[in-house]
This record gives C-alpha cells, structure tokens and sequence, in this order.
C-alpha cells in the first residue's frame, strides 16, 4: 500500500477491527449501489469515503430541485444530470482512488443476477416493493448478502440478508404479503435526517459484511423513530414457505 493511501485510511486502519489487512480487503471489494436517492447518498459517499474499491452505482433517474433536501451527494448545479453521473462526480471528487461503475438505465431480470452476482453486497436504496423483490430474488439466486434499506416521515427500518448466516430470513419472508400502495415520499414526505441515519447504517453494515467483523443485523429488523429517538431491533425468522428462499429447498 503506498504511503498516500495509507495516511489517507490511517484513522480506520488504526482499528484492529480493520487493519491493513481489511483495507486492502475493502479496496478488493466491489459494492453494487441501487438507487441514489435519499438513502444511497450517504452509502454512496461513506464507502467511497472509507476505501471500498470499486462502487456499481444504478439509478435510472435524473436530478431534481425536491431531491435536495435530502440527497446530500447531488447539488443545485446539478440538477438534470442522472443521478449515476453526479453521485460519480461527487465520489471521484472526494476519493479519485476508487472505481466507480454506473448503470444509468433500469435493470432487467438478467442484468441484475449478473451484476449482484459480480457484487461482493448488494445494498438496496430503492423505494418500491416490486423492485425490492426483484433484488431479493436476485440476491438470494446468487447468495450475495443484501443490506436493504427503508425510511418514510420520520421513520426508518434496515434489514440485512447473509447467505452465509444459517437459516437467514430474506427480505421477502418479512414482506411476503406487503404490496405496492401509496407509502412513498412524494406523498407522505421523508425527514432529511432520517434517510441519513438509516443510509449511514447501511454503509456501517456493508463495511462490517465485508471485513466480517462484530454481529450483523442478518437475521433481526432495526426499526428507528427520529421523532421520539427510539430503535427497536425484532428478531425475525425465515418463513419455511417462503416464495423466494424457501422455493427451491427440499422438502423435510
Ligand atoms: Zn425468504
């Protein structure tokens, strides 16, 4: 490791959690990134931060003037440019050192296998259950750990699938009956702060999977409340008739 990059993680690498050895790991990994709004803003710019090597950004949408508010990595002289671009612009301004990939239109079925199964984590930003079960799937197909994220108002939720945890749930063994209904941003607003928190504990968990370090939230909800400064972390376990990760298995 040359000495620029070393001073430049020194703070982290002075972790023993961390050390040399997890941030050359780290610079090795590759992070698939969907969705850059509100909470793939700040993972976006916290792995960048912290050295994960190559950044997979996807995001079909462009900037806007009500995106700023919240999306802290996009600007006002930005406005209009996709997404993928200006998060890229940001990232390489802050860390020139790493990799970065964008995917600037929707994914389809096979692209997303491909890319997840490229992925060392998959981290879901996104805001519909369609897609989100989309990911899952294609998470659980390729047994690539998921870090899947949600806030709304002044709330939020992440949860983490490990393919590698025994009898981990999947995000659709919690949601298996939850369908698209007007729970969105647009309609019922979103707290700046609260896709932040939840955002930054995505990035956190991303970073723990990768080096393997402490406990990860594979196998609970955390469940965050701004107004009141509440968490709650539920164990949840994996439904044995599960659509997507129970599908396949062999009947006992
Ligand atoms: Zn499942």
């Amino acid at each position: 490791m040359k000495d620029e990059t070393l001073l430049r993680y020194s703070r982290q690498i002075m972790l023993p959690e961390i050390g040399i050895e997890g941030q050359e790991r780290l610079l090795n990994s590759r992070v698939l990134i969907i969705g850059l709004g509100g909470l793939g803003c700040p993972v976006a710019i916290y792995l960048a931060a912290s050295g994960v090597g190559h950044l997979v950004l996807a995001d079909f949408d462009t900037v806007e003037l009500s995106n700023l508010q919240r999306q802290i990595i996009h600007t006002n002289k930005r406005i209009g440019l996709r997404k993928t671009e200006s998060a890229s612009a940001a990232i390489q301004a802050l860390n020139p050192e790493i990799k970065v990939s964008c995917i600037s239109e929707k994914m389809d079925s096979d692209k997303l296998h491909n890319e997840a199964m490229l992925a060392d984590i998959v981290v879901d930003c996104t805001d519909s259950f369609s897609t989100r079960f989309e990911i899952n799937h294609a998470c659980v197909t390729t047994q690539t750990p998921l870090v899947s994220g949600a806030a709304i108002r002044l709330e939020g939720q992440v949860m983490v699938y490990d393919p590698n945890k025994e009898s981990c749930p999947c995000y659709r063994c919690l949601h298996e009956h939850s369908r698209e209904g007007t729970l969105n941003c647009a309609e019922n607003g979103v707290g700046s702060v609260t896709v932040g928190v939840i955002g930054t504990i995505q990035a956190t968990e991303t970073i723990k999977l990768i080096l393997g370090f402490g406990e990860s939230l594979a196998g609970n909800l955390l469940i965050f409340d701004a107004k009141y400064m509440e968490w709650k972390k539920l164990r949840l376990h994996k439904n044995p008739k599960c659509s997507c990760c129970s599908a396949s298995l062999p009947e006992i």
